[in-house]
């Protein structure tokens, strides 16, 4: 055969990859449909549902298959197992979201596939995406020269932050084993994993005891940045937690912040899960002193209620995270272009991404800001009511009172019963809670983060717990 006819006979096949708008239309419906069905049917399931004995080989063929078989499949293998993570009774470790304009977002996300990495090739998308950086950057309190990154999480939120901070601060290999981190025993793990991964895994590691509200204390802080200078090392960066994860604790950032401007130490403020509660008028007064952090975390697939899969950094010296991203490729060169809008491929790892930027667009826009204030208020008024209800029921005893959204509790007769009682509400599986251990004692945790947990889902597990004495 000729080369022209082979190529006339793939292309008859190629076209199979682009189907008719009959075809798009009829699995547009299905997916809808499948989608309606699986909201519908939120609080009449189990929150966590375990794992089928029976798995999927997940295998791939030659031969297509038609649609319904794959929603069934789905359906099977995948939306009947594990954590419902679209459930408002889910208030284990720290839930996420999935707004539904998210979605629409992804869909034309995916099928323009704006090129959102480079000005050049997006400029409307990557405006964008620095308008909603820029955005956060107001919220939080940072000047108009701030820069920062749509992320796919807290985690490499976190990891360009250590990176950058590591360029800022001149650090070179032969100072990595006297450099000193700072941070309570309550920071996130990601934090940890991010300096290994930025090759800072011989640094020191100073975790600062907790005060009796679990917050970083500051006068411990001091005095081991004092004999650490004394000693000669190098104390590098101070990792604060704006809302732990375990706990919703606030460290006292505005005092950290001194102490870090007085020995120019890098400030990260990880504020993955606390950050957006900002957005209430009512929480503003413990946002004091976030502005004065070098670089802050944000993670919308928390309390944007965004679905998985977007995360933010902010950094307050733009050269700085430039110094470490921005990189200047040959095969690029039609793309370096005279304008003031930053690209996302110069202040991330990043170079081709995810157009994230459209699946937090279309909620900010269709639903308005006043809709989040009034979710994330509700939130916070929803888990200091629990707190307080709690209170009245005698078999428990609760943690600190809640300067977020998270509630610790156990039974007071030790972590046995505790245990117990945590298995009972899973099975019972209407709310799903997680646990954790603080100095050996173990605790339930309430996370009130879901956009769709509301007052009967706090009533549930109220009533779970005055019924169920172990
Ligand atoms: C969730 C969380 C992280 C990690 O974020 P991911 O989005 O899960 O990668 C980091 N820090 C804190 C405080 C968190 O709550």
């Amino acid at each position: 055969m000729k080369r022209l006819e082979i190529i006339k006979e793939l292309e008859k096949k190629a076209l199979q990859l682009d189907p008719n708008p009959e075809q798009k239309a009829a699995w547009n419906s299905k997916v809808h449909e499948y989608a309606q069905n699986y909201l519908s049917t939120l609080d009449s399931s189990k929150v966590y549902r375990g794992a089928n004995d029976e798995s999927h080989p997940f295998d791939l063929n030659e031969a297509p298959i038609i649609l319904q078989d794959l929603l069934e499949e789905q359906e099977k293998f995948i939306d009947s197992q594990g954590i419902n993570a679209a459930a408002g009774g889910h208030m284990g470790y720290i839930p996420g979201g999935g707004l539904y304009p998210s979605a629409m977002g992804d869909f034309i996300a995916a099928v323009t596939n704006s090129y959102a990495g480079v000005y050049y090739a997006s400029p409307g998308a990557v405006q964008l995406e620095n308008a909603l950086i820029s955005w956060m950057c107001r919220l939080v309190g940072y000047p108009k020269s701030a820069v920062g990154n749509l992320t796919s999480g807290g985690s490499i939120s976190n990891l360009i932050a250590v990176v950058t901070a590591r360029e800022a601060q001149g650090l070179k290999a032969k100072d990595f084993s006297n450099s000193v981190v700072y941070l309570s025993t309550q920071a996130h793990h990601s934090v940890q994993k991010a300096l290994r991964i930025a090759g800072l895994g011989e640094s020191i590691l100073r975790y600062i005891p907790l005060d009796e509200n679990l917050r970083l204390d500051v006068k411990k802080l001091e005095e081991f940045i004092e004999n650490d200078l004394t000693s000669g090392l190098i104390p590098f960066m101070i990792n604060a937690s704006f809302g732990t994860t375990n706990t919703g604790a606030i460290d006292p950032i505005e005092e950290i912040s001194k102490l870090a401007e007085k020995h120019k130490i890098w400030f990260h403020v990880d504020a993955a899960y606390g950050g957006f509660f900002k957005l209430c008028p009512e929480l503003e007064s413990k946002y004091k002193g976030l502005e004065l952090a070098d670089s802050i975390t944000l993670d919308p697939h928390k309390t944007l209620f965004l679905p998985f899969g977007s995360g933010a950094v902010l950094i307050k010296n733009k050269m700085a995270l430039l110094a470490v991203h921005h990189y200047l490729a040959d095969y690029l060169q039609d793309a370096q272009g005279a304008n003031d809008q930053l690209s996302p491929a110069d202040l991330s790892p990043e170079l081709t991404k995810h157009f994230r930027g459209l699946r937090l667009w279309f909620p900010l826009k269709l639903f308005g800001i006043g809709a989040f204030r009034s979710a994330l208020s509700e939130k916070y008024h929803l888990a200091q009511y629990f707190y307080s209800e709690a209170q009245n029921i005698s078999h428990l005893s609760l943690g600190p009172t809640p300067d977020l959204s998270i509630v610790l509790f156990r039974v007071s007769s030790g972590n046995e019963q505790t245990r117990k009682l945590l298995k009972i509400i899973q099975d019972d599986g209407r709310v799903y809670l997680s646990s954790t251990s603080i100095s050996e004692v173990f605790w339930i945790r309430v996370a009130v983060v879901h956009f769709r947990t509301h007052l009967k889902h706090i009533e549930t597990l109220l009533n779970l717990l005055k019924q169920n004495f172990v």
